[in-house]
């Protein structure tokens, strides 16, 4: 049944289990653990090829949660699925655990030619793998979002990363704002180099559109408020269905450019602000942000900026924080 294939894979219990199966309007393939293809018996006419994952950090319950959910309704038929769908719960043993990752961040790791060992790097080519076979599959109008929830606070709980891009303008894939303000997403953030995300992945290597999407604080299971993801809830409803997802708002939405990246290269590191600082917390001119023996104090210059995603204990030469300022509505890149 596709509606406990989520606890049995989170239980360990899948051995044994139909890796196939027929819910109302198609049928479900397990392509390996946590790797879970819907194929609908007729595609619908606004049907887009979707990848949709959760748990890549291991501790962020919520859209697990929202996954379950999806699944639950196409299981009952209240959903008619329409358009194929890749389901993926990234790092098993890690939300078994409870905790972000188990020896390394799976989210640094989407890169072809991965050459590092380990588990989450054998578990990242795994998942580079399966995207690979279903995009090779499914074309059409792909889609990737890659759900997770934040360690901290946020001025904006929910805001989407958009992946930095390049190459030509006519083969760029297009973001589409409408469908992240009609998402709840309140904020967006414009990445400004390559960082090998599995969202940045998807964007990168098959030209789809792709985001990371922060949808408020981590909790654990049976904590989150799954109807303060209402919004994010409806689009999924609507990409499985293969249907046009609701209208959304642009002017809801604040835009914001990375401009600095703050690196960790020293041991004698650390970040000057407090440890729970809120991301999207702004600094003024003249600020000191960190200090380290080796690259010296930084310090805020010509105009404010926000901290995002502020962490002082990364490995060396590891990004500890981003450094962003708003900017204008964005052309779609
Ligand atoms: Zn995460």
């Amino acid at each position: 049944m596709l509606d406990d294939w989520l606890s049995a894979t989170l239980e360990g219990s899948v051995a044994g289990r139909p890796a196939r199966g027929q819910p109302p309007g198609g049928r479900y393939r397990v392509h390996g653990e946590g790797i879970l293809e819907l194929t609908p018996d007729v595609t619908a006419p606004d049907a887009r090829s979707v990848v949709i994952s959760a748990g890549i950090h291991g501790n962020e319950t919520a859209p697990i949660e929202l996954v379950g959910e999806l699944l639950a309704a196409l299981e009952a038929g209240r959903l008619a699925l329409g358009a194929p769908l890749l389901i993926i719960l990234g790092n098993i043993p890690s939300i078994r655990a409870q905790t972000r990752f188990i020896d390394t961040n799976l989210n640094r790791l989407f890169q072809r030619g991965l050459d590092q060992e380990g588990e989450e790097p054998k578990r990242a080519r795994a998942l580079m793998h399966a995207v690979d076979d279903f995009f090779a599959r499914h074309r059409h109008r792909p889609l990737h979002l890659d759900m997770h929830t934040a360690i901290r606070d946020s001025r904006y709980p929910r805001f989407a990363v958009v992946p930095y891009t390049d190459g030509q303008a006519e083969t760029r894939p297009r973001s589409a704002w409408p469908d992240l303000a009609a998402a709840g997403m309140q904020a967006v953030l414009l990445q400004h180099r390559h960082s090998w995300t599995f969202s940045h992945y998807s964007r990168h290597y098959h030209a789809a559109e792709a985001y990371t999407l922060e949808l408020g604080k981590v909790r654990p299971f049976g904590d989150n408020d799954l109807d303060a993801l209402h919004g994010m809830r409806a689009w999924l409803a609507a990409l499985a269905q293969g249907v046009p997802p609701a209208d959304g708002n642009v002017a809801d939405l604040r835009f914001f450019q990375v401009a600095f990246e703050l690196m960790r290269t020293s041991d004698d590191f650390r970040l000057t602000f407090a440890e729970d600082v809120a991301n999207f917390s702004e600094f003024a001119v003249g600020e000191r942000l960190a200090e380290d023996a080796v690259s010296g104090p930084f310090v805020v210059e010509t105009a404010p900026l926000s901290v995002v995603f502020p962490n002082a204990r990364v490995e060396l030469g590891a990004r500890a924080a981003l450094l962003v300022r708003p900017c204008g509505l964005p052309g779609s890149p």
